[in-house]
């Protein structure tokens, strides 16, 4: 656990980078195509492994051959992995989607449940996918665990660790709950722009000056996680 200075210290780090991505990335809305929570739930579990573009193709079919929990629910399987074949892992995700429409009708009359412990109970929705309807349906704090989030948060030094649940442990810890959604929407955006897997623009970023793992020309290199 980080001392109180460390934390203090990691709070004020976080603080400014929300900072200053809060103006470069003003539009925090999910790229998820959705009209109503059940929708965001059932695109974020096909996001997995997928980009969101693939998703938006197929959802918009699939939405309108079932718009709501009671018509998914009673929806042929097979019929669905057709809707959804051009993305990734499409048997797997048919069978959760379904099985997620079954249990959001029997267990919550078909109404999104209102919080993260109670979504994690539905078959397809680990806590990545939780976050993402708390954030953007609920109105809850989210903090949203991908693998670009999880890239810059490493880099800037706001936690060592690489298991997706204890990163969102260490953030919820120095960024404040009414800030968790917007500093996931903003870090994830900048992770894709900037702050890239294998080039991360570092002579170009303006959380260069606070990040320890900022490469910068003529100045020695900070350690690059990955
Ligand atoms: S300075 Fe480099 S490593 Fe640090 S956040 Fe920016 S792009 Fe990423």
């Amino acid at each position: 656990m980080a001392s109180a200075t460390t934390a203090v210290k990691l709070q004020r780090r976080a603080e400014a980078a929300l900072r200053e991505l809060a103006t470069r990335y003003p539009d925090t809305r999910t790229p998820l195509h959705h009209d109503n929570g059940f929708q965001l739930l059932v695109a974020t579990i096909l996001s997995a492994q997928t980009t969101d573009e693939q998703v938006n193709r197929v959802t918009a079919q699939l939405f309108h051959r079932y718009p709501d929990a009671a018509s998914l629910a009673a929806a042929d399987t097979e019929e669905v992995e057709q809707l959804i074949r051009s993305i990734g892992l499409f048997r797997n995700k048919a069978r959760n989607i379904v099985a997620c429409a079954g249990e959001l009708l029997a267990r919550f009359g078909g109404d999104i449940p209102g919080d993260i412990a109670a979504l994690t109970t539905l078959p397809g929705v680990g806590r990545k996918t939780a976050n993402v309807v708390a954030a953007h349906y609920l109105g809850l704090p989210g903090v949203i665990v991908d693998t670009h989030f999880g890239r810059v948060v490493r880099r800037l030094g706001l936690t060592e660790q690489r298991n997706p649940d204890r990163v969102e442990d260490d953030i919820r810890a120095i960024v404040a709950a009414a800030d968790q959604s917007t500093f996931s929407a903003v870090v994830n955006r900048h992770g894709r722009l900037v702050c890239r897997a294998r080039d991360p623009r570092c002579a170009d970023c303006a959380l260069a000056p606070l990040c320890p793992s900022a490469c910068l020309p003529g100045q020695p290199g900070g350690t690059m996680p990955a």
